[in-house]
């Protein structure tokens, strides 16, 4: 029985007084996949107790589907959590269509299951959250800065909808009491940052949680974990993020255009919500693609398309998927 709740599940292994607990943090892209399937199957000198999953809600479908197909595969062996404080694109079309309205959305834990390729919250509990605030977390949207140069808003996004929600997780499900500060490490969170991506690593600002980067230890790149996957018949997870980050590439935003109209038709309304934001204090166009035009005026070529269709030879034939992805926490595309 896990302290603290309702929800009755527990993590399979008994946690020795002052060994911290070790927890994943899953994002459920190909990293977090790879290594949620590892720690299963032994290939680490010791296993993960649980994974939390932080959901934005405004995942691409093939992620909750993947998702749900991991759960299931996982079983018992590894209990799944899902923690969200809201739906991201919900509470940021509520703050520009009613500015000043209070967020109180409940920050919800509760242990998925996996029903007819459906995820299920099993013994949903609500957790304690900061108090509702009349302000959006700012997402990382394309602007001109006042020099009319292209930036980006400061993206507060991962701390209030991934970060968060997960400390608020890990401090249930190891019994630890709200604003409690003393006391051993009581987790290890895994976070499954390749060694391709180690420039993405960093420490904990916790001092009870320690961060953990297995894939990095056994040095695993993405194209290892991939292979991996690929070699036990496993599906390909698609990259985890919220569908409308302003973080995504050409190569991104043209697989939704070509092959997921709803999402992309989902995606270009958004970009039309959020262009006028003077009410969060924006004085400029705010745009989801970086070129700083609607999206779906956007050009969607890659770098070396545009140079091919230029007539020149570039000298890089193929970007690496994340090229472009400026994104440095180790809570986002995992
Ligand atoms: S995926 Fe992008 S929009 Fe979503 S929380 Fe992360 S940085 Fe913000």
């Amino acid at each position: 029985m896990l302290p603290g709740g309702t929800i009755e599940t527990a993590p399979k292994r008994e946690v020795e007084e002052h060994e911290a607990m070790r927890i994943l943090s899953l994002g459920a892209g190909v990293q977090s996949t790879a290594l949620a399937l590892m720690s299963r199957d032994g290939m680490f000198d010791l296993s993960v107790d649980a994974a939390v999953f932080a959901d934005t809600q405004w995942e691409p479908k093939a992620v909750y589907r993947h998702l749900a197909w991991l759960v299931g595969e996982l079983g018992e062996a590894l209990p799944v959590y899902r923690v969200s404080i809201g739906d991201i694109r919900a509470d940021y079309v509520r703050s520009v269509e009613r500015p000043g309205e209070r967020n109180d959305s409940p920050l919800t834990l509760g242990r998925l299951e996996a029903r007819d390729g459906r995820l299920v919250d099993v013994g949903q509990i609500v957790l304690p959250r900061a108090r509702a605030s009349k302000r959006i977390a700012s997402m990382p949207f394309h602007v001109r800065n006042p020099e009319g140069e292209p930036a980006m808003l400061r993206r507060q996004c991962t701390r209030e909808y991934k970060i968060e929600p997960i400390r608020a997780a890990l401090r249930h499900l190891t019994g630890r009491k709200p604003r409690q500060r003393k006391g051993e490490t009581t987790v290890e969170q895994w976070i499954g940052i390749s060694l391709d991506e180690w420039h993405r690593m960093g420490s904990s600002d916790t001092p009870w949680i320690t961060h953990r980067y297995p894939l990095v230890e056994k040095r695993l790149t993405r194209r290892d974990c991939l292979e991996w996957l690929a070699l036990r018949g496993y599906p390909e997870p698609t990259k985890s993020s919220c569908l409308g980050c302003p973080f995504h590439d050409n190569r991104y935003w043209r697989q939704v255009r070509d092959h997921a109209p709803d999402e992309w038709a989902d995606a270009v309304d958004f970009d039309v919500t959020i262009r006028n934001l003077s009410e969060q204090g924006v004085d400029c166009d705010a745009f989801l693609h970086r070129q700083l035009v609607p999206l779906d005026q956007a050009d969607l070529r890659t770098k070396a398309e545009q140079l091919m269709d230029a007539g020149q030879l570039p000298l890089v034939l193929e970007m690496p998927e994340l090229s472009e992805v400026t994104c440095d926490t180790q809570h986002c595309f995992t």
